[in-house]
């Protein structure tokens, strides 16, 4: 049994675009684990666009982290040892750890992935809380009906690219947005996306215009000029899902206020935010999307870091476009 683990814990909070140096590895004791906890053994772990607002000492939706603290996240991991009575050694489960090799943590908070369904480290991603934003954000606050158009910002990412192939299967007109040709070609070719707009190449709002008849449902994972520029052509009636605002993470001041609203007088359009915590069973995402993925109707990508000493450098990664698909670390 292991007696020490390494763990990354936050060395500072980030001044704008967080750096390596924000993060700092250290070893830790790992104890034994004492009635109905469980030691586990971290294959992969998650890195989160949503971990860079809990690195600020700042209202948000998650709680900050203070800076010593350890980081946490989504892992997929082994059991090692159990003192709880639903998992044994070697089963594989996912929870809410920590940026760690081993852990100690009560059973309770751990859910057994299904290694035969598909790639446990899709856990962290297609079948696990990025899938679930995806599907209740979509269906629940977006509401799409057949013949749509649905536009998706941030779309060749973990929860984009599964937003944008939900609404076509939902029989709605996909438009992607991006920031690479790889990624666009991606959306298009692989995931059957109507159209996908490069956001670093193209104008946005030209091509949206040539592409689509206006936007009845507009998912947006990344606020800022992508933004602004899709709320110029909402449909009346249109639905805005705000998932994210990705651009707005690293800003040193208050980003400007939303300046398109003049418009929502003339579309009435709803604009509303989306929590996937507000979700407690995420039974029903896993099962539509599971299907999917079997039918061959849905597909996914992971980008794969190796290495538990390289996770600061994913979560980086985020912020510069680095992944297509869900970003984990593999660390075993
Ligand atoms: P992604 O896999 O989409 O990774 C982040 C992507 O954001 C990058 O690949 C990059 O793609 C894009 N990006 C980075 N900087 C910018 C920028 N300045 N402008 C435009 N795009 C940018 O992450 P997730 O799928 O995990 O998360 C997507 C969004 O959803 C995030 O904003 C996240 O915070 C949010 N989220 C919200 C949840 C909720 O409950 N509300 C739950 C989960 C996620 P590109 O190359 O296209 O720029």
């Amino acid at each position: 049994m292991p007696t020490q683990t390494r763990r990354w814990h936050l060395a500072a909070r980030p001044e704008g675009e967080p750096t390596r140096d924000d993060f700092d590895l250290r070893e830790t004791t790992v104890e034994d684990p004492g009635p109905g906890e469980v030691l586990v053994k971290t294959l992969y772990l998650s890195v989160d666009p949503y971990m860079r607002g809990r690195m600020r000492d700042a209202e948000s939706y998650a709680e900050p982290w203070d800076v010593g603290d350890p980081m946490r996240a989504g892992v997929v991991a082994e059991v090692v040892e159990s003192n709880y009575d639903g998992l044994e050694a070697g089963d594989v489960v996912n929870g809410e750890l920590y940026w760690s090799e081993y852990a100690v943590v009560p059973g309770h908070t751990l859910r057994q992935v299904d290694a035969d369904l598909a790639p446990v480290s899709t856990a962290l991603g297609v079948l696990g809380m990025p899938g679930a934003t995806a599907y209740f954000g979509l269906t629940d606050v977006g509401e799409p009906t057949p013949g749509d158009t649905v536009v998706v910002s941030g779309a060749a990412g973990a929860v984009g690219s599964v937003v944008g192939q939900i609404a076509r299967i939902g029989g709605c007109e996909v438009v992607g947005i991006a920031g690479s040709d790889e990624k666009t070609a991606w959306l298009t070719e692989d995931l059957g996306f109507d159209h996908a707009i490069n956001y670093q190449t193209e104008n946005v709002g030209k091509r949206l215009r040539e592409a689509v008849d206006g936007v009845d449902v507009y998912f947006d994972n990344v606020g800022g000029p992508i933004t602004d520029a899709v709320f110029r052509q909402l449909n009346v009636r249109a639905r805005v899902v705000v998932c994210g605002q990705i651009s707005q993470y690293n800003a040193t001041e208050v980003p400007m206020g939303p300046r398109k609203l003049a418009g929502l007088i003339t579309t009435r359009a709803r604009v509303e935010g989306v929590l996937v915590r507000d979700y407690p069973d995420w039974t029903e995402a896993f099962e539509r999307i599971g299907g999917w993925i079997a039918a061959d109707e849905l597909h996914y990508r992971e980008s794969v870091v190796e290495g538990f000493e390289n996770a600061p450098d994913a979560f980086l990664g985020l912020f510069e476009g680095e992944n297509i698909g869900k970003q984990v670390v593999k660390v075993d």
